[in-house]
């Protein structure tokens, strides 16, 4: 059997999206999973809309991710040529002239002007999507003459008539589109560079991808390239094209909506857990047959079947992202949750705050946040609060005993059996009077990591 090998091939216009994540990461894990290669490779040819960086910030964000592709620009295979499409413009070109050489593609020579009025008659028409009307055969062999000397033309696909391109996607089944309905479409534009459709062909054969999985965005295109693979007589890979990714109201996430964080830059940046975006990821759009959640990139790898791939839009869940995010960070070590913490504090204080905290925090902003509390110490209670018994047994019983989490929670202990209360009506008082939160982790560390001096004085104060 062939090696598998998918690839992911983002154009550099921005910093790595969730969607793109999403795509590279189903990539990556069906290429695992059939111990094959994922290629990690750039579509540079939409030179204004490249952004500086983009290319970096697309691996480093997938490095980040636990995604780390076995060929990429900057460790490339000779064999298969380069991997970004601007160092290879030569290469499609000599491609498509052997198209024209095989009278499977021909130039075009139409201004922008007449290619706009097709495309208003074809509109007023009614039809959706734009078909070139083979307005070259019109124009005389001395229009031609004139516009060849200036070297404007692009070059189109010679398409068949009534020809049916089919594919069996691996998403959706069976989808076919007759040629009629696509008409001669450019494949090397009038300023030399490959369309999309071209050169994508060119490199998924060159670099013997197996599997191209997709957004659904590009379901149109694929008879498009499956023309281009007949012209060339190269067998097609399979498709497979992903549902989108919508937010919670059910509509195409926009990378404009700035309500929401979209970019793993983003994730990064605040301390999400990679390891629990990964694993989130995997589920935004699949699910594993014993229906489990949490697991690693290995059993993830092991388990992964693209024929269980959604057919339905997955919903992007912040909460569950957190949800997911949250589990990883408690079962990290402490070491290294103190090596990200900024605090001034002793080791063994880091050692109990992070033990304490670490199970609250879906990233590690959110656990520096929490530290605050210890450094910016609240000089005035803001919740209201009136003194009472409880407050008052418990300062008595705690002060008896030296100052450690064992006493703290036996004085506790005490309040409840002498006072005869528990739950809310227990802890609240002692919460919010020694801490100035109405809510916290594990009430016995929280109050000791305050250290005996602050909760001293906050007992003779409000007890
Ligand atoms: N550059 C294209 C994109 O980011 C790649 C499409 C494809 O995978 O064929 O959507």
């Amino acid at each position: 059997m062939k090696k598998i090998r998918t690839r992911y091939a983002p154009s550099p216009t921005g910093y790595l999206h969730i969607g793109g994540a999403r795509t590279a990461l189903f990539c990556y894990l069906f290429a695992k999973h059939y111990k094959g290669d994922f290629v990690f490779r750039l579509e540079d040819t939409d030179i204004e809309r490249n952004v500086v960086g983009g290319e970096a910030s697309q691996l480093n964000n997938l490095a980040w991710l636990g995604i780390i592709p076995d060929e990429s620009p900057l460790n490339p295979n000779p064999k298969y040529g380069k991997y970004r499409q601007s160092e290879k413009l030569d290469v499609y070109k000599k491609l498509a002239y052997e198209l024209i050489d095989k009278k499977l593609a021909y130039k075009a020579y139409d201004t922008v002007d007449e290619l706009n009025k097709q495309r208003a008659e074809q509109e007023a028409k009614g039809i959706a999507s734009f078909r070139y009307d083979r307005n070259w055969l019109m124009l005389s062999e001395e229009e031609i003459q004139k516009r060849n000397l200036n070297n404007e033309f692009s070059i189109r696909l010679s398409l068949p008539k009534n020809t049916i391109y089919e594919w069996n996607d691996l998403v959706r089944g069976k989808i076919s589109v007759n040629s009629d309905d696509i008409g001669d479409f450019v494949i090397i534009k009038s300023d030399g560079y490959p369309t999309y459709n071209f050169a994508v062909v060119v490199d998924d054969h060159q670099m013997e991808i197996t599997n191209v999985l997709r957004g659904e965005e590009h379901i149109t295109n694929t008879p498009k390239q499956l023309a281009i693979y007949k012209a060339f007589d190269w067998e097609p890979p399979v498709f497979g094209h992903l549902t989108i990714i919508t937010n919670m109201e059910g509509k195409k996430l926009s990378k404009r909506d700035n309500s929401l964080k979209q970019f793993i830059e983003d994730y990064k940046n605040e301390g999400y857990s990679p390891k629990g975006i990964f694993n989130f990821l995997a589920l935004l759009g699949w699910t594993s047959v014993d229906a489990k959640e949490l697991m690693t990139q290995e059993e993830l790898i092991e388990k992964f079947d693209p024929s269980r791939l959604s057919k339905s839009p997955s919903k992007f869940d912040i909460v569950k992202m957190e949800w997911f995010s949250k589990q990883y960070i408690k079962n990290l070590d402490n070491d290294v949750l103190i090596s990200k913490l900024n605090s001034p504090k002793s080791k063994e204080w880091n050692e109990i705050f992070v033990d304490t905290y670490k199970s609250h925090c879906a990233t590690i902003k959110q656990l520096n946040e929490f530290l605050k509390i210890y450094l910016n110490i609240k000089k005035n209670l803001n919740i209201s609060y009136q003194k009472n018994d409880v407050l008052k047994t418990f300062g008595t019983f705690l002060k008896n005993k030296e100052f450690t989490i064992d006493n703290i929670q036996l004085a506790i202990n005490e309040t409840k059996q002498k006072l005869n209360i528990k739950g809310k009506e227990l802890f609240m008082p002692i919460r919010i009077a020694l801490t100035y939160e109405e809510h916290g982790p594990e009430l016995a560390k929280a109050i000791y990591l305050f250290g005996q001096d602050i909760i001293y004085e906050r007992l003779s104060k409000w007890s």
